[in-house]
């Protein structure tokens, strides 16, 4: 049923415009050394490197903070306290970045070091702010390096696993495709390490409640992320139209492993990273005001340009930056939603002037755009990237 394969599992790795790769912490970290990794992780490095020649973009999760640490801190075996985790991350965070920063700089890749909490991904104007750094960081041609803030996160407010944290980067990316390299190769019908019979899975078209159910046990020693968090991960990934998949991360070049053909799980989109965002935009959200463009305006955003402050006639309603409006055509007719980068108060500030007036007006340089055209759906059947 779902072993039958139509393409190529590379494929989607080939094409890829913008890649997230996740490493856990069993395949950075020697489990009995406690130490890093270094040879296996040098053939990473020259993998991702490969990817950015071919002239695809790249985001790094890395786990393996909490793994690296607490050696240092000479702690025990077996489960840490909260505290003893957030000690023990801090300590291995910065082994981890200095490793990384020398690896990479080798290939003349400048790494950027980007921790994330929860709430960075669930607030929306947190999302916006750690989506806009990525996007920025993507943009100047850096190699963002992405861990969960495990320092200052707690019990309650914590993904936890950085399976689904690459999920929600991926999201925040709009990447279209995720990597999860791990200690299983993918999916088995059953534990493999129990069930004699359990078949592999090579290709899930969509995440029914029997490939939940599939999920159970396989549950690695050093991460924290069992088979149930990778499935979860999954489902947030392809619903924001990114493809996804699972893979045996511990051989050298473990990247380039999966496009010569090596045995993985992919995960296939559930639609395309605009549409998804977009359908976040239209659908999800109540506009919290509305703004009226001109003419010259409607027509740009027809043709899938950005709104600027220039096109924008008339402000209504109480909205923060960060919030989903309406964007009306001068007839009053709704045309477009989308998500402004400006307050209430700062739009009234700065509608029908230039971009580059922006800074004097506020007192703050902002974005130049009012609404940028990735953060806008048209909702008249105009014109939509
Ligand atoms: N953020 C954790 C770390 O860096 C790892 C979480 C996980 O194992 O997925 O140690």
């Amino acid at each position: 049923m779902h072993t039958r394969r139509t393409a190529p599992p590379a494929i989607p790795l080939a094409k890829a415009r913008r890649i997230v790769v996740k490493v856990g912490s069993a395949l950075l970290v020697d489990g009995a050394s406690g130490r890093l990794n270094r040879a296996w992780l040098e053939t990473l490095a020259e993998d991702l490197v490969r990817l950015r020649r071919r002239g695809q973009e790249v985001v790094l999760v890395s786990s393996g903070a909490i793994a690296l640490g607490r050696r240092h801190l000479g702690l025990a075996p077996g489960p840490l306290r909260l505290e003893e985790s957030q000690a023990a991350a801090a300590v291995g965070q910065i082994r981890l970045a200095h490793a990384y920063k020398e690896l990479f700089e080798a290939h003349d890749v400048t790494v950027a070091q980007v921790l994330l909490t929860l709430e960075d991904s669930e607030r929306r104007r947190r999302y916006l702010n750690a989506r806009a750094t990525l996007h920025g960081l993507l943009a100047l041609g850096a190699l963002p390096v992405i861990n969960e803030n495990d320092t200052v996160a707690t019990a309650e407010i914590r993904y936890g696993d950085n399976d689904r944290l690459a999920a929600r980067v991926a999201q925040m990316a709009s990447a279209d495709c995720v990597l999860l390299l791990s200690d299983v190769d993918g999916l088995y019908t059953a534990d493999p390490r129990k069930n004699a019979k359990a078949a592999f899975i090579d290709r899930v078209p969509r995440v029914t409640p029997e490939i939940e159910a599939m999920a159970g046990a396989a549950v690695s020693d050093v991460g924290t992320g069992g088979m149930s968090t990778k499935i979860a991960a999954a489902k947030i990934a392809v619903s924001a139209g990114a493809h996804f998949c699972i893979a045996a991360g511990a051989h050298k070049h473990p990247v380039r492993r999966i496009e010569n053909g090596a045995r993985c799980t992919w995960f296939l989109p559930q639609g395309n990273p605009a549409a998804a965002r977009k359908q976040w935009i239209a659908g999800t959200l109540r506009p919290g005001g509305a703004l009226t463009v001109d003419e010259g305006a409607l027509r740009a955003l027809r043709a899938g340009k950005s709104l600027l402050p220039a096109g924008v006639v008339r402000s209504r309603g109480r909205f923060d930056r960060g919030d989903t409006v309406s964007v009306l055509a001068p007839d009053g007719r709704e045309v477009a939603r989308g998500i402004s980068a400006y307050a209430d108060g700062d739009v009234t500030r700065i509608m029908g002037r230039k971009t580059s007036e922006i800074a004097m007006l506020l007192g703050f340089s902002g974005r130049d755009e009012m609404i940028h055209r990735d953060d806008l759906v048209m909702i008249d059947g105009g014109a939509d990237r």
